[in-house]
């Protein structure tokens, strides 16, 4: 099958290799000339918002999905006149935006944070009097690893906030631990839940995933039952991500992303079937692979700067993968996945990577 994506990056890589087992082949609309993908198929590069370059790309393809949440609707919708696009617009119309995922989670009864939505910065008095002294400013489209958001915490803060569009204030949420559950769901409606996993973030930013997390069978319930739910009302075909919070044991929906999610990277070695070649297998109709981890299994992003790869390459049990990006702080320029059969070897070999990490 011919597998159109909207986006280049390193995400659309790693479905592209997921995807050769499978006998697909890819084609890539992104506007970067140096698109980490472009290796992996032919690339389309030119503007999301181009009719002419979005009537090409639908017509050399059988299927069209997105490797990120911010394709223009219309871009979408204008898509699916042409062919099938999985999943539906509608499913980023809530994913791409803070207020309607907020929106949706109500909907659903899923926790989440309180939130005042922010059209101008005369909304900032009565979103404080809404949420109380700790709240976080976010963008309410185009942000992710931590960007586009502020932190209010006293009536300095408060002073100093400035929104320059659209936005969400968030009560601030004391978690003890942030979650995250994959899942994938087929055409008929069948779903697979990968293992709910443990996430730490630095600076906004993914740093290490943990797989399984330590968590209670409720939990394990709940999160599930919230990812159904989200993938149900959208009608979804694909792999999703919920992001969520852990307050008392109880969890808190966050971010939902409505494609694949670098909390699931460690699936690619780490679970019996990746979360990339499931969501090919989901859009292309067919059936859904094993979701379950082979051992215990930890993913650290490669942030900002290359590593010492040498040194990378001498540790065992553990997978690197490079995106071919250049340094930038910030920046995810790669993973290094690590999976074991003893928890506590796993908890090792973390330890080594980092150091090298580290050292960077
Ligand atoms: P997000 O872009 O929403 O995933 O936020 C990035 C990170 O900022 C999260 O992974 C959390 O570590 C932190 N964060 C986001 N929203 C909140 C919140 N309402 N309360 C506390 N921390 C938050």
């Amino acid at each position: 099958m011919k597998i159109g994506i909207l986006g280049g990056g390193q995400l659309g890589q790693m479905l592209a290799l997921a995807g050769k087992s499978l006998g697909h082949t890819f084609v890539f609309l992104d506007p970067a000339p140096d698109a980490p993908a472009r290796a992996q198929g032919l690339h389309l590069c030119g503007s999301y918002e181009d009719p002419k370059l979005l009537t090409e790309f639908a017509e050399l393809v059988d299927v069209i999905s997105c490797e990120f949440e911010n394709v223009p609707t219309q871009s979408l919708k204008f898509l699916a006149k042409l062919k099938p696009v999985l999943p539906n617009p509608d499913a980023f119309t809530v994913g791409r935006n803070r207020v309607n995922e907020k929106l949706l989670f109500a909907k659903l009864g899923i926790p989440a944070a309180d939130f005042f939505e922010l059209s101008s910065n005369f909304d900032l008095p009565r979103a404080a009097a809404k949420l109380g002294d700790k709240f976080v400013i976010k963008t309410c489209e185009f942000g992710y690893d931590g960007k586009g958001q502020q932190v209010v915490k006293s009536a300095n803060d408060l002073k100093a906030a400035q929104i320059t569009g659209p936005s969400i204030a968030e009560k601030f949420i004391e978690f003890t631990r942030e979650l995250s559950q994959i899942a994938v769901r087929a055409e008929g409606g069948e779903m697979k839940f990968y293992p709910l996993v443990e996430n730490i973030h630095t600076e906004g930013i993914l740093f290490k995933t943990t797989v399984p997390a330590n968590v209670s069978k409720t939990q394990d319930d709940s999160a599930q039952q919230y990812v159904r739910a989200i993938a149900e009302s959208l009608n979804y075909v694909g792999v999703l991500a919920l992001e969520m919070f852990e307050v008392q044991g109880k969890l808190y929906a966050n971010e939902l992303a409505p494609r694949v999610h670098n909390t699931g990277h460690w699936s690619i070695e780490g679970a019996k079937t990746s979360q990339f070649e499931n969501h090919l297998r989901a859009i292309s109709d067919l059936p859904l692979g094993d979701t379950e981890a082979i051992g215990f299994c930890a993913m650290l992003n490669i942030i900002g700067k290359h590593p010492d790869l040498k040194a990378l390459k001498k540790i065992n049990s553990s997978f690197i993968h490079l995106y071919g990006k250049q340094e930038r702080p910030g920046r995810k320029l790669g993973h290094v996945t690590v999976v074991t059969q003893l928890q506590s070897e796993c908890t090792a070999v973390v330890e080594q990577i980092k150091q090298v990490l580290r050292n960077e």
